[in-house]
């Protein structure tokens, strides 16, 4: 096998037979000798007018190998085996699933939402009837806040081998293969719930067990240790190891931690609103005033600032994608995006949020470390009350809200349940408003064009990342003082996104199974 690398039009490096001609000549071969081609790597660069698409092609010819194959899933039938309750069927909660069923223990999974196509049904009474389910909505059921998302893969998180690990798990059970190589690999709405009802049938022809529509409602707890979980039909579930990878939004279950004496920590996270222009003006501006044509992808952007000591910035970019009401209770307005996997609707929105700290939050210190979820539903409230106390959205032109002007008219969005022209400039607290309008009057002057009141800003994009940590070991990943328990995933603090939380939800069921083997 021999790695080449190749620099493209978008137009040629769509063409098969393009690539694999220049591929056979940076390889030093004949075309007849290729058994097979395999790209490693895509990734647009338009950073120059004269766009280009740069792969990295492995090129596999005659007396080679096969193609390596993607990993697959081996479940080992735990039907029988010890059992560990997993309480969140997010990310977090389903990949620890699947590797605690690759190391022969039985997962317990108990989650309060539906299972992912009635929750179809709960999430589109949000937009037509205004009506928020508890339990059932854009955060909350089977495939956690990322099921009807833009399902980006990629993340920060240096850790290449477990990321590779969860795509591999994700193609196994049905995304396209390309996620492997794409720099910025997504998934797109319309393909996760196939993914995750593949996904819940892996787990169930192992011998796992799935509770839907139980919440969790207590913790067991004897002295330092886990016993168990209380559900919301008054069941006990009793195990020594449990798993809490309920995610940021699950506000009870701080509380109950907080209640039963399990220590928490509040940590920085973001606030903000989300900025929605017409999908042509971003294409425009990024790909230096051509359309994008068949062959590029709907563009997006990535914009970072400093403003009076604290970060703005860009957050989920979903091009070609929609904004969603990603409330878990009826009198809030939380916004979010996301996207189907072709990123075909004439919208571009992004969160456009700014970095909050403990000292920011000086007003809510009564609330210990729960402050910042206090502040959020604080704000969340607002937005509902300046959006006519409905799931629709306050919302204002982009350069009317950094002016200070009130917004007359507002264009078409992308938004279902509707929005109500608000001065979102004057309500917003003012650390978080003014830091707003400055960064977005300066990621004007990064992207020519940017700041139109062709876009509108629609309020609030309150769920970033947890206000709250669950702290725990550094190495073996139970509470720091709980044993058994293992707070893993979003919710805990120490992940964010689908890829970093899955990877997490990995990491715990492999600190578990560590610990079953030292104790047995
Ligand atoms: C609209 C939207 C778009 C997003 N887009 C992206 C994206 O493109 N890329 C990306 O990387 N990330 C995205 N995210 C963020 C991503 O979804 C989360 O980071 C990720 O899902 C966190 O995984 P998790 O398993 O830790 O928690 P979650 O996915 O939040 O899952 C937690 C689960 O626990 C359940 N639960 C909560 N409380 C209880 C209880 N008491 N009892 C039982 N079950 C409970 C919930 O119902 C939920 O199913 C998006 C989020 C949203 C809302």
């Amino acid at each position: 096998m021999k790695q080449v690398q190749i620099n493209l039009t978008p137009a040629a490096a769509a063409d098969e037979a393009v690539i694999r001609k220049i591929s056979a000549t940076l390889a030093g071969i004949d075309q007849s000798a290729i058994s097979a081609l395999r790209v490693v790597k895509r990734s647009v660069d338009s950073r120059k007018k004269n766009i280009r698409v740069n792969l990295t092609v492995e090129v596999f010819s005659e007396g080679d190998s096969e193609i390596p194959a993607i990993s697959p899933f081996i479940p080992v039938d735990v039907s029988l085996r010890q059992e560990v309750i997993i309480v969140g069927a997010g990310p977090a909660g389903l990949f620890a699933a699947l590797r605690l069923i690759e190391l022969g223990i039985r997962p317990v999974i108990i989650e309060r939402g539906r299972d992912v196509s009635l929750r179809k049904i709960d999430i589109a009474k949000i937009s037509r009837e205004q009506v928020v389910n508890p339990d059932s909505n854009y955060c909350f059921g089977e495939g956690g806040a990322g099921t009807y998302s833009d399902g980006k893969l990629y993340t920060r998180s240096k850790k290449r081998g477990d990321n590779t690990r969860v795509l591999e798990l994700l193609c196994f059970h049905g995304a396209n293969t390309n996620i492997m190589y794409e720099a910025h690999p997504h998934l797109g709405t319309d393909k996760l719930p196939g993914i995750i009802s593949e996904i819940r049938k892996s787990i169930l022809d192992a011998g796992g067990i799935f509770i839907l529509e139980k919440r969790v409602t207590d913790l067991i707890i004897e002295g330092d240790v886990i016993k168990g979980v209380v559900t919301s039909d008054n069941e006990k579930y009793n195990s020594e190891y449990v798993i809490l990878a309920t995610g940021h939004s699950a506000r009870d279950i701080y509380e109950i931690c907080r209640n039963r004496g399990v220590e928490l920590e509040a940590k920085p996270f973001a606030i903000g609103v989300r900025v929605e222009h017409p999908q042509e003006l971003i294409d425009k501006i990024q790909y230096h005033g051509n359309s994008r044509g068949e062959f590029l992808p709907a563009a997006s952007y990535s914009l970072a600032k400093q403003v009076d000591g604290r970060g703005v910035y860009s957050f989920c970019m979903c091009p070609g994608g929609f904004i969603v009401p990603s409330a878990t209770a009826q009198e809030e307005v939380v916004v979010n995006g996301m996207s189907p996997s072709g990123r075909n609707s004439p919208y571009a929105n992004s969160g456009i949020v700014v970095e909050l700290r403990a000292e920011d939050l000086v007003k809510y210190s009564s609330f210990g470390e729960l402050a910042g979820i206090e502040f959020q539903k604080e704000l969340e409230r607002e937005a509902w009350k300046n959006g006519g106390h409905t799931q629709r959205a306050p919302a204002q032109r982009l350069s009317d809200f950094v002016a200070g002007d009130n917004s007359g008219s507002l264009p078409k969005v992308s938004y279902f349940p509707g929005v109500t022209s608000s001065p979102l400039h004057s309500w917003l607290p003012k650390a978080i408003g003014r830091r707003l309008r400055d960064g977005l009057r300066l990621f004007g002057h990064l992207m020519n064009g940017y700041l139109t009141n062709e876009a509108v800003v629609l309020g609030v994009e309150s769920r970033t990342s947890s206000p709250v940590r669950i702290p725990r070991d550094p190495e073996k990943l139970h509470h720091i003082r709980i044993k058994g328990l293992y707070p893993c995933g979003e919710g805990s603090g120490y992940a964010g996104g689908i890829v970093s939380s899955a990877v997490d939800g990995i990491r715990a069921a492999e600190a578990i199974d560590q610990r079953v083997k030292s104790s047995s």
